[in-house]
């Protein structure tokens, strides 16, 4: 397809999209709140003059986004990152949309027919595990269903013995799993059966990537999505997930003006769907901060990439009154060589002040790296650690569903036993 029919595509799927979404509650009351009438939106072009959409407008009633009632398929519910979940609505349109969406990803991301692929993705409410086994058998490659599986031992026992070639997952625990390849089997995880990984869930620091792909000796891709909206895969630039521009729209808007911005700009990413019929996301206010990677790609690919987000404009942590992302501190640790683990906690002193104590789970960590560790969050992050310890391998407790790495006790006391009884054996901040 050119990038001209691709054009045209979105047009006639825009057009037909702007008929449902004035039968829905929603947006019929949004746009007429915005005096617009269907015979004003008639092209893409018009896309602007739409209200947004917000996360908080589906959570309100997720009934008033859905288009078709009579085609809904299943719900499935968004992580709820920012505090409620939010219900999607997918007709079977929309389910075998969001598969091929997936599909191509997968193809775009380097997976081929033959592959045989462990999905450790959580099936159940949330879309993602689902789609992507039913996207991984459409491309003609094998599944291994291990989404639902506990603990790491049995994730990485599947890789042992199913010797798929493909893994897709949450960074992290593809690398946590490589050590623990290595001593549950005593052999090398890059010479295990795996050569190829796709990373979804969170964003991957280049330092971060390069350790996953080292330690496992596989070329490891990045996937980014919403389950509001759709998805992309990353093609062999590395560079940008190819945004399925067929499927969904994609636009930047600065957060403070709604203006759009150019590509190459950071901005927050908006989206409309074209090509859903069950809930619809009209100009939805993603909160991602990020950009749309301008120019061709040296893949041949018509569509454009957008730079799977750094952060959310929601998940921004204040520390030691400046404000950070999670994603800033996961790139200055992965900046060395030998890390397998961390976890930051943010805790209040006696005397008011933020303390910021890192534990590092490496056994080639030197004293000196832990000073310049010092010099690098000041650089980047612009704030000092109170302490950086290393800690025993594999003593860091996963944390909820992601594994989170930023724990942060001013606002929430009590993460689960797992973290208290971690904090009496190495806490340094104030019990
Ligand atoms: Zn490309």
């Amino acid at each position: 397809m050119s990038r001209e029919e691709l054009l045209n595509l979105q047009e006639k799927r825009f057009k037909r999209t702007m008929e449902l979404a004035f039968k829905t509650p929603l947006y019929s009351e949004k746009f007429k709140e915005a005096g617009l009438s269907l015979a004003d939106i008639t092209s893409v072009k018009d896309l602007g003059r739409l209200p947004f959409s917000s996360k908080q407008d589906i959570v309100k009633d997720y009934r008033a986004a859905i288009a078709d009632h009579s085609d809904l398929a299943v719900f499935h519910t968004t992580s709820g990152t920012s505090g409620t979940p939010t219900v999607v609505g997918y007709t079977n349109n929309d389910v075998e949309t969001q598969t091929i969406n997936e599909a191509r990803n997968l193809l775009t991301a380097g997976f081929k027919k033959g592959d045989i692929i462990i999905n450790t993705t959580p099936y159940g409410m949330f879309f993602a595990g689902v789609c992507i086994h039913d996207a991984i058998r459409r491309i003609g490659a094998v599944v291994v269903p291990a989404g639902k599986l506990a603990s790491s031992r049995q994730q990485v026992d599947m890789i042992h013995f199913y010797r798929p070639t493909g893994v897709i997952g949450i960074a992290q625990f593809i690398l946590k799993w490589a050590s623990l390849y290595e001593d549950m089997f005593g052999e090398d995880p890059r010479e295990s059966s795996l050569n190829r990984g796709y990373a979804l869930g969170e964003p991957v620091p280049e330092g971060k990537r390069k350790r996953i792909e080292d330690v496992w000796g596989i070329d490891l891709r990045v996937g980014y999505g919403l389950t509001e909206v759709g998805s992309g895969g990353e093609c062999e630039e590395k560079h940008g997930v190819h945004w399925q521009e067929d499927l969904s729209l994609v636009e930047v808007v600065d957060p403070d003006t709604s203006e759009g911005v150019a590509d190459g700009e950071r901005g927050e990413l908006v989206y409309t769907t074209i090509s859903r019929t069950g809930t619809l996301a009209i100009r939805f206010r993603s909160r991602d901060s990020s950009f749309i990677v301008g120019g061709d790609c040296s893949c041949g690919r018509i569509t454009r990439r957008v730079m799977p987000p750094e952060f959310r404009l929601d998940s921004l942590i204040k520390i030691k009154g400046t404000l950070t992302s999670p994603f800033a501190i996961d790139s200055a640790i992965f900046s060395y060589d030998g890390v397998r683990d961390y976890l930051v906690v943010v805790s209040e002193d006696s005397s008011g002040l933020d303390r910021v104590d890192v534990y590092i789970d490496s056994d080639v960590f030197t004293p000196r790296q832990i000073e310049s560790l010092y010099d690098r969050f000041g650089g980047k992050i612009w704030f000092n650690p109170s302490s950086v310890k290393i800690v025993e391998k594999d003593s860091i407790p996963v944390i909820g569903r992601k594994g989170k790495k930023i724990i942060d006790l001013r606002a929430e006391a009590d993460y689960g036993d797992e973290l208290k009884t971690f904090l009496e054996k190495y806490g340094e901040h104030p019990q």
